[in-house]
């Protein structure tokens, strides 16, 4: 086996440069702490991108996936598999879905929800009806359809020509939307918490319009719920705290607190329109992934987790909110539950990443979300002292950026 040493730097001989790495290479993880290299320790409050919702090496997602593997690792969607089944009754009985399809990440959740949008649309109603709407500073993901209706035109060039149909509308401006909508739409996509664009909460009245829009055009409400989902905002997911119920959900990141996995929720209704052959994936309902994942829903599911992330946000929130108030660098903490956006300030403008890497000098993982905002999505279940440690190393870094 090829034991040689690796550094930082051998990623720039080896790796399609897509991505800048920072300088440390972490090697282990347990709860809310990491450690690199050199053993230098690290409290994470970035938790991936908002994915090891359970922390690191937690001993109840290792037991799951090492029992699993010592029996099955995969299947063809030949044949099903028994974890794949329990996981999807569970997101069943949890949520508003009665039908279950499985991916590997959030773009291939969102994928399937895309398509299946444009093919309901055409058995119901026909070709005509195609038109998707979604919003300004939006994301779903990478591949060519989901950048197209992602709202950030850089991911799109020097990509096109990309999938025609989709219209872009202002978040939280329900006008905007009336402006497009009519009974060509087939979908209106929306993160109710909008991730990557700086964690920014939907309205609860913005959303009901969507609904009442949706169901009056026979259009589907997709919410894209990769980021917000999975107990991030303390409840399990972030519809059943807005009280708006979408047709379609994509779900991912949290969902396998690590092991990639995706899934699209659905009525039976609307899901008979991917009938046998229309879609599919290799290692979609991979047993290993399932396995896992079930193991992250029924954790993090629990009535104590979720209301403990209540009470981690508020510590984090506050902690945050004094730090910005200290150097003057937060306009606002926005978000809900660990899902938390520190805006800076006027005077700190565009300069969000300089924060991340005085974090990781400092011993803390953050993250950023757009350059005006520094993000956090640590795990569900981050001790309270680690929560109080973090925030001690960030205001040192924050103190080494403001000097
Ligand atoms: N949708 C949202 C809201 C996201 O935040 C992301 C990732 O950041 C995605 C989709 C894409 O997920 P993935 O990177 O797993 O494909």
């Amino acid at each position: 086996m090829n034991r040689q040493p690796v550094e930082r730097a051998l990623f720039d001989d080896v790796m399609v440069p897509n991505y800048a790495p920072g300088a440390v290479i972490p090697v282990r993880g347990e709860g809310s702490r990491v450690w690199d290299q050199q053993g230098r320790e690290f409290v994470d409050l970035a938790g991936g991108i908002a994915v090891t919702s359970l922390g690191h090496a937690h001993p109840g997602l290792v037991s799951a996936l090492t029992e699993q593997a010592g029996k099955l690792w995969h299947l063809s969607n030949v044949l099903t598999n028994e974890p794949a089944l329990r996981l999807a009754r569970t997101l069943c009985e949890l949520t508003f879905a009665e039908r279950v399809f499985f991916a590997n990440s959030g773009a291939e959740a969102n994928e399937a929800a895309f398509k299946l949008a444009r093919r309901y649309a055409w058995e119901h109603y026909g070709p005509e009806k195609n038109e998707i709407i979604a919003f300004r500073n939006s994301f779903h993901g990478r591949t060519l359809f989901t950048v197209s209706v992602g709202g950030q035109p850089k991911y799109l060039e020097g990509f096109e020509p990309a999938p025609g149909g989709i219209h872009h509308a202002d978040f939280n401006d329900l006008a905007s939307v009336e402006a497009l909508v009519s009974d060509k739409t087939c979908a209106i996509v929306v993160e109710p918490i909008q991730g990557e664009g700086g964690i920014m909460p939907g309205d609860p009245e913005f959303l009901k319009g969507l609904r009442a829009l949706c169901s009056k055009h026979n259009a589907l409400l997709v919410f894209d719920e990769v980021q917000s989902g999975v107990g991030r905002t303390g409840h399990l997911y972030a519809y059943q705290m807005y009280g708006v119920t979408p047709d379609v959900l994509s779900t991912a990141k949290s969902l396998g607190g690590g092991f990639p996995v995706g899934a699209m929720l659905t009525t039976a209704k609307i899901a008979a329109s991917l009938g046998v052959g229309t879609h599919g994936s290799t290692y979609g309902g991979n047993p290993l992934a399932c396995a896992v994942a079930q193991k992250v829903i029924d954790t993090v599911s629990q009535p104590d987790i979720l209301k403990g992330v209540k009470a981690r946000a508020e510590r984090l929130r506050e902690g945050m909110m004094a730090i910005g108030k200290r150097y003057g660098v937060f306009s606002e903490v926005r978000g809900h539950g660990l899902l938390l956006g520190c805006v800076l300030t006027e005077a700190w403008a565009g300069r969000a990443k300089d924060f991340l890497a005085a974090g990781i000098d400092e011993g803390v993982m953050v993250l950023v979300a757009g350059a005006n905002v520094v993000r956090l999505a640590p795990s569900l279940i981050i001790p309270e002292h680690d929560i109080d440690e973090a925030l001690l190393r960030f205001e040192r870094a924050v103190a080494k950026v403001c000097s």
